[in-house]
């Protein structure tokens, strides 16, 4: 059983945290040791990609987390929320990631979707959905902005808006969208919303963003089968959405001209921000199961993980791993202090796309580490170093890939046009 004390050391002293807070992290990461480290190949299907078996399970630890409180801590507890402290979902989501990252995204959505209505200001569109995730059941929800001539383009703030190819033209009260999605997390699973980035007019720029909320059961709105890919098999589905003159009504639209824009940067800074989390808790699992099985494991008589050159390379991923989280901490920190402008604008978008890269490059590069220090254990299905380096991956490719990231971090020091 880990210790507060034990929390406090893992997450860096989490300064200004109390220990009632952290025992909300503590509960949380004794609920991924009971119950979800056990099921990390069911979560994935198995070995033959067991479908039933993989959604029986996702069902079942989703459930076992709103009921830990995890889907409804961060709203207000006038709504049904648990009103945790703000910042504390990074440590809360970086333990459910060290269990399974799928798994992280799949709930994670949700709070991403909500956040981006609340921090427009839009309570009054946002008050019935928040209810409807704090209650007992689990939810899912979708941002849809990648479409098939380009993700990276949709998020370039040098493009402003330019690419994007699905439309929204107004028809007397009503927005009437037509377009395709493609790949968006929780595509024919939500059952809150679809927040789908559009354009009024690509010609417009910045000013033809529109970020419009679409119900799940709104007419026109339909979905490919699911895609097959190399990691987060189950626990998060991506498929094509299909906009064929979608009607929804006009107030729908988050903010307008301008506002939409900048809500759209906020929410990719907030994603790659995010993903730093997820990949720091993909790192600290490799770690783990690292540290473990070189106890045990000889060379020539000693532990593996007392022969200097592996202990060296332990305590390397100890380094990056911490890195990582203190400086996504650092980032969210400055984002919520609001002393740096909007998180969107290029000085902390350039800190959030640095994030996400530089997390995921630790988790994919202490992965695999760890499988060369486990030699064939490391790539065996059974020690599970195998299922994070695929889940990692993904968490490097999405919202606009490490190159876009790269330039948009590069903007946040001076302006150049792509
Ligand atoms: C498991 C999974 C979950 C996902 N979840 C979501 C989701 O919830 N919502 C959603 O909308 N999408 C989602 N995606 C899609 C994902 O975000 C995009 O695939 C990603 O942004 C990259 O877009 P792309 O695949 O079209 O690649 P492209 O945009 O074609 O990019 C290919 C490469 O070119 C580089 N590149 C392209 N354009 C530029 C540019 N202008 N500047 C610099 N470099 C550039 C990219 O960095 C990348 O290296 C998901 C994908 C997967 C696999």
């Amino acid at each position: 059983m880990i210790t507060i004390e034990e929390i406090r050391r893992k997450y860096l002293g989490a300064p200004g945290y109390s220990d009632e807070d952290l025992e909300v992290v503590r509960t949380v990461h004794e609920y991924v040791d009971k119950e979800i480290m056990p099921r990390r190949k069911d979560l994935d299907g198995g070995w033959h990609h067991d479908e039933k078996l993989a959604k029986d399970t996702i069902e079942k630890v989703h459930q076992g987390l709103v009921d830990i409180g995890v889907q409804r801590m961060a709203y207000p507890e006038s709504v049904g929320g648990l009103g945790v402290a703000p910042g504390l979902g990074s440590m809360v989501f970086e333990e459910i990631a060290r269990g399974d990252c799928g798994l992280a995204t799949h709930i994670g959505i949700i709070g991403w979707v909500m956040g981006a209505i609340v921090g427009a200001g839009r309570w009054d569109i946002a008050e019935p959905l928040v209810k409807k995730v704090c209650d007992d059941k689990p939810h899912a929800s979708c941002m849809a902005l990648t479409e098939p001539a380009g993700g990276a383009n949709v998020e370039d703030p040098t493009q402003h808006g330019r690419t994007i190819r699905t439309i929204a033209k107004l028809d007397g009260e009503e927005w009437v969208i037509s377009g395709h999605k493609v790949w968006p997390s929780g595509a024919g699973m939500s059952d809150t919303a679809y927040l789908t980035v559009c354009t009024t007019d690509p010609e417009q720029g910045d000013d033809g963003i529109a970020l419009i909320l679409v119900p799940p059961d709104a007419e026109g709105l339909s979905f490919s089968k699911p895609f097959e890919k190399m990691g987060m098999c189950w626990t998060d589905i991506n498929a094509e959405i299909f906009y064929d003159d979608v009607r929804v009504p006009k107030e729908n639209r988050l903010l307008g001209p301008g506002g939409d824009a900048a809500l759209l940067h906020n929410i990719v800074a907030g994603g790659r921000s995010g993903t730093c989390v997820w990949a720091t808790g993909v790192a600290q699992a490799c770690f783990e199961i690292v540290v473990n099985y070189t106890k045990d494991r000889e060379i020539a008589g000693r532990p593996v993980r007392s022969r200097s050159l592996h202990a060296s390379i332990i305590g390397e991923m100890a380094l990056r791993i911490d890195c990582a989280r203190a400086y996504q901490q650092k980032v969210a920190e400055m984002t919520r202090s609001r002393q740096f402008g909007r998180s969107g604008e290029p000085f902390l978008l350039s800190k959030c796309s640095a994030a996400q890269n530089f997390g995921c490059e630790t988790a994919i590069w202490v992965a695999h580490k760890a499988m060369e220090l486990m030699g064939s254990y490391g790539y065996s299905y059974d020690y599970h170093i195998e299922k994070y380096l695929r889940d990692a991956k993904i968490l490097q490719l999405w919202l606009g890939g490490p190159q876009r990231r790269l330039l948009d971090t590069a903007l946040g020091y001076y302006t150049f046009e792509w």
